[in-house]
């Protein structure tokens, strides 16, 4: 059956410690793909596993309406995290929802109804975020959807930008680094172009942080990256999801004060569930202690270099601190195959021709450069 929903790869696992999955047969992948950046602490982190067996004794359950010292102790973690005083907290179960509640409070604390996103955006796959995702594949099937309220504005140019923004827009939801569209860096000037403009029409500026964010592009929220932006640039909504509690399920939609003030009613039954909160703290706990987004950004470095003076048949590698992507200019899923059955070595793509690395912010120099190693090995002679 769950063939109906996932292509199943050829090898199951059984278990996983630090940046390694072990099969049922006991071989040992070096995993680059991190399952989607979702174990920013590497697998099994002894903390956030402590965490989990602790708070699964005290209590695994109860509604959201009575406080749990677990949930806000990660609320308060979040608020204190966010970029500028985006403080206010919302939380739910994936990344799809914490967009779609950003897209429901934008719309009901705004007066305007239209969205704007960017070409080949991913956002997530239930009705108003796969609205707001580029990919006709995924949505064709399920129109009518959104798609007369949402506007798409080629990515990274400013100028399409500020023509697709005007008093109607709720919101714009962009990616500081799109992930699945191909691992795509926003130009200079591009985040801070797309907050001016929000703020002169009285629009929401989401960024989805859900794949950039903990550490991952090198500072904990790409839209403080010097790379990116000369100084922060603070949407009214940050979503984040994906690595916050190494893989157990959890969204968080972080909102300035007058998104919070004008958001209508919302709800989720599992909203701050005791036990992934207890696995969040300890996950964001290792990456600020640790400070996983200084070693992101000096490995993601030294990748990046490698894998451009490697001798490698690639067309272009793109990427900041731990997301990387590299043109190879064929299809990827062939590449990644290989790295596995030969390599032990797991990566992800982004769309046809890309292969995307998005390891675990805990990795060592020494399987950078082994993962460059079986690349060119891989690659080698197979230019075409
Ligand atoms: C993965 C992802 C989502 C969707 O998250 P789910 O937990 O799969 O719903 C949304 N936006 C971005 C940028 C993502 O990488």
């Amino acid at each position: 059956m769950s063939g109906f929903v996932y292509s199943q790869k050829p090898i199951t696992i059984d278990s996983g410690d630090g940046v390694t999955l072990t099969s049922d047969d006991g071989t040992e992948y070096l995993d680059f793909g991190a399952s989607y950046a979702c174990t920013p602490v590497g697998h099994c982190h002894p903390n956030v596993v402590g965490a989990i067996q602790e708070q699964a004794s005290e209590l695994l359950f109860v509604q959201g309406s009575y406080p749990v010292e677990t949930r806000s102790t990660l609320t308060a973690q979040l608020a204190a995290l966010a970029p500028g005083d985006i403080e206010n907290v919302w939380l739910c179960n994936s990344g799809t929802e914490a967009n779609e509640a950003a897209l429901k409070f934008a719309r009901s604390a705004t007066d305007g109804t239209k969205i704007v996103a960017a070409r080949d955006a991913f956002h997530g796959r239930t009705a108003a975020s796969l609205s707001a995702t580029w990919k006709p594949k995924y949505k064709a099937p399920y129109e009518p959807l959104l798609e007369d309220h949402v506007e798409f504005v080629p990515y990274g140019d400013a100028t399409a930008l500020e023509a697709a923004v005007d008093d109607e827009t709720a919101a714009v939801i962009l990616e500081p680094v799109q992930g699945e569209g191909g691992v795509n860096p926003a130009p200079a000037g591009y985040l801070r172009a797309a907050r001016e403009v929000t703020a002169e029409t009285g629009s929401a500026l989401i960024f989805d942080e859900i794949q950039t964010g903990l550490g991952r592009t090198g500072s904990f929220w790409a839209c403080e990256n010097d790379t990116l932006v000369d100084s922060p640039v603070v949407p009214d909504i940050l979503t984040s999801a994906k690595g916050i509690a190494s893989g157990l399920p959890i969204g968080a939609t972080l909102c300035a004060d007058w998104v919070a003030e004008g958001a209508a009613s919302h709800g989720s039954t599992f909203s701050g569930n005791p036990l992934v909160a207890a696995a969040a703290t300890a996950t964001l706990d290792v990456i600020v202690d640790e400070d996983l987004a200084a070693n992101a950004a000096a490995v993601g470095e030294t990748l990046v270099d490698e894998l451009e003076t490697a001798d490698l048949p690639i067309d272009e590698v793109r990427g900041l601190g731990l997301m990387c992507g590299l043109e190879v200019g064929r299809g990827a899923n062939r590449v990644l195959r290989d790295l596995a059955l030969e390599h032990e070595i797991l990566a992800l793509p982004a769309g046809r021709t890309v292969v995307r690395l998005l390891p675990p912010l805990t990795i060592d120099e020494s399987q950078a450069h082994a993962v460059v190693d079986a690349l060119e090995d891989e690659l080698a002679g197979t230019a075409d």
